[in-house]
């Protein structure tokens, strides 16, 4: 589903990619983890055209994500995206948050729009709160009703980019569970993060980047218990 082949991303003289190769299959959950700066955001955001690479190869449901002629918004639209923060849309409520791309982007109806977003939002817990505002909610609220709203566009790969580093810690596992009944539903999904719970019992996969390079990737099992290089071992010892 998602094929890199030698990607590279550099910002002036700051090489944050070095050559990252991967392939992602479908239904796959792979967790990406990796010192603050090894460019795991600049990853994630190279798979979905947010920024654009500057060698190498991204391949997305067979799209060239890489190459500038390619309709990034048609893509994008198939990617589902929640990021550390929240980023809902202040003035709109719950429901218009989640209605507002699927009406304008894939023409739904009013009334399809609304019965989707209804289902996704007891899917996520919070059918109580879809008048509510944005700022009435607790920050883990906000980050499934995020999910909820990525959802709704019927995404075929959902990237997460540390969803639960900025809220308060009680609010961490409400979130998560969200994203593990997603990952239990068969959903594409790369998940960076710090939650080595999370990643060791949900993730296929797991992929450790450090300085803009893959340097080991495996099972959760294996990968954290059984590290082959010394870069993975250091950093496990830190956030273990
Ligand atoms: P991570 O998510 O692993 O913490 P990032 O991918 O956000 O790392 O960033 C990797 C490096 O790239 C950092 O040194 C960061 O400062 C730099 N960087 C990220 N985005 C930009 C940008 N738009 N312009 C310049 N430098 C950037
Ligand atoms: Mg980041």
């Amino acid at each position: 589903m998602i094929r890199v082949k030698q990607l590279s991303k550099t910002f002036g003289s700051l090489a944050v990619l070095r050559g990252i190769d991967c392939a992602i299959q479908a239904k796959e959950v792979v967790c990406v983890i990796g010192p603050s700066g090894s460019g795991k955001s600049t990853f994630l955001r190279c798979l979905n055209g947010l920024e654009d690479a500057s060698g190498g190869e991204v391949w997305v449901n067979n799209v060239a994500v890489h190459e500038p002629k390619t309709d990034i918004d048609a893509l994008r639209s198939d990617i589902g995206m929640v990021f550390q923060r929240f980023n809902l849309f202040p003035h709109k409520t719950v429901l218009q948050n989640i209605t507002l791309a699927p009406s304008k982007v894939r023409g739904l109806s009013e009334a399809d729009a609304k019965a989707r977003a209804v289902a996704l939002l007891d899917k996520v817990g919070l059918i109580d709160k879809i008048d509510a505002y944005p700022n009435q909610l607790s920050g883990g609220q906000q980050q499934r009703v995020a999910i909820a709203r990525a959802l709704a566009m019927q995404p075929r790969i959902m990237l997460f980019d540390e969803p639960t580093s900025a809220l308060d810690p009680e609010m961490v596992g409400e979130v998560l569970a969200v994203m593990q009944a997603l990952a239990d539903e068969g959903m594409t999904m790369v998940v960076v993060t710090h939650e080595m719970g999370f990643a060791r019992q949900v993730a296929d996969r797991v992929i450790f980047i450090d300085e803009g390079v893959i340097v080991e990737q495996g099972a959760p099992a294996e990968l954290f218990d059984r590290p082959a290089e010394e870069r993975t071992r250091r950093f496990l010892s830190k956030v273990l």
